[in-house]
């Protein structure tokens, strides 16, 4: 409804200031039912994502022309398998994710979900297929409770509830004042940055999607929460098709296969060990992050004595 209400031009403002967040994206497409600039095609079948296999075929995209974002870059997301995406600020990781949730398409090559051209299938049937669990989320001005539905509406208030067991969020929303009833968001209940990652979490495990996206926080959480949600996630990762946007390499380590961008081309690919063996850019972001982890462990012990 609230589309109805809103003056274009202000929606116009809203989606092209979201389009930069990976983060809102399923937010968007809630508020706008769908992508203007981003049409089905008529003919558009239904996707079919039973056992998703996703591949990225000599992918080239540019946001803005004369400034080009990806270059070429291929690979396969086998079913069930979770792939991990790494490299510096800009190298284009989120930029995958945005392309694979078709928030844009690419100017050359293709990417197939089944062997289907994700620009031969609805909108629909292609989000329905995804979950996203993005570095901060924004959470409606509404109940927790709606927050959370509002990954399958349809859903009972048992599975609901269930959901936020599985993320383990419930415990916690029973002691707010008015429990799932609790207004959260801007205007409601300031919710930290670990308790809203899980109302993202559990709003995926309800919605059961056969794809995840995961864009790892960059802003860490403490090291507890942190252990914790990882856990979760590995948990709901099992046997779905995985695209993890990482940040901290320690999280990714057991991922089936990682790919270390750089300024849009991907230039690594291997497991950890496989990457650690090339002894390049991956082997010495690792040893950076080794480092600084020592560093942070002397620092925490002398607050301690
Ligand atoms: P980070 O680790 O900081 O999240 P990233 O590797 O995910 O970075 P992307 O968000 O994919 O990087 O951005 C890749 C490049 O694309 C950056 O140079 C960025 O400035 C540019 N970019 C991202 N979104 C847009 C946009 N909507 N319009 C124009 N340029 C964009």
């Amino acid at each position: 409804m609230l589309q109805l209400y809103m003056p274009l031009h202000f929606l116009g403002f809203v989606y092209r200031e979201i389009k930069h967040s990976l983060a809102d994206m399923e937010r968007m497409f809630t508020l706008l039912e769908e992508n203007k600039e981003i049409q089905d095609k008529s003919e558009a079948q239904i996707l079919d994502a039973k056992n998703a296999a996703i591949h990225f075929d000599h992918v080239n995209f540019s946001y803005e022309p004369n400034r080009q974002i990806l270059f070429d870059v291929s690979f396969d997301i086998p079913a069930g398998q979770n792939i991990a995406v790494v490299g510096h600020s800009g190298s284009g990781k989120s930029t995958l994710a945005r392309l694979l949730f078709r928030f844009y398409d690419v100017q050359s090559g293709c990417i197939l979900i089944n062997n289907q051209d994700i620009r031969d299938v609805t909108q629909q049937s292609l989000r329905t297929a995804m979950g996203i669990v993005p570095q901060d989320t924004v959470l409606f001005n509404d109940s927790i409770y709606y927050n959370i539905a509002y990954g399958r509406p349809e859903a009972t208030a048992d599975e609901v509830h269930a959901a936020a067991k599985s993320a383990h969020i419930h415990d916690f929303i029973e002691t707010l004042p008015e429990k799932y009833e609790t207004i959260v968001g801007e205007r409601g209940l300031k919710l930290s940055g670990g308790e809203k990652q899980r109302v993202a979490i559990a709003r995926t495990i309800l919605k059961n999607p056969v794809i995840l996206i995961f864009d790892e926080a960059t802003s860490a959480l403490d090291s507890n929460s942190e252990k914790r949600i990882q856990a979760e996630l590995k948990r709901i990762a099992k046997n779905r098709t995985t695209l993890t946007i990482a940040h901290r390499l320690s999280t990714i380590v057991d991922a089936d296969q990682i790919l270390v961008m750089d300024q849009g081309r991907i230039i690594e690919r291997g497991t950890h060990q496989q990457l650690l063996a090339i002894n390049g850019q991956y082997a010495r972001m690792w040893e950076l992050q080794r480092q600084e982890a020592i560093h942070q462990n002397v620092q925490q012990n002398l607050t301690i004595s």
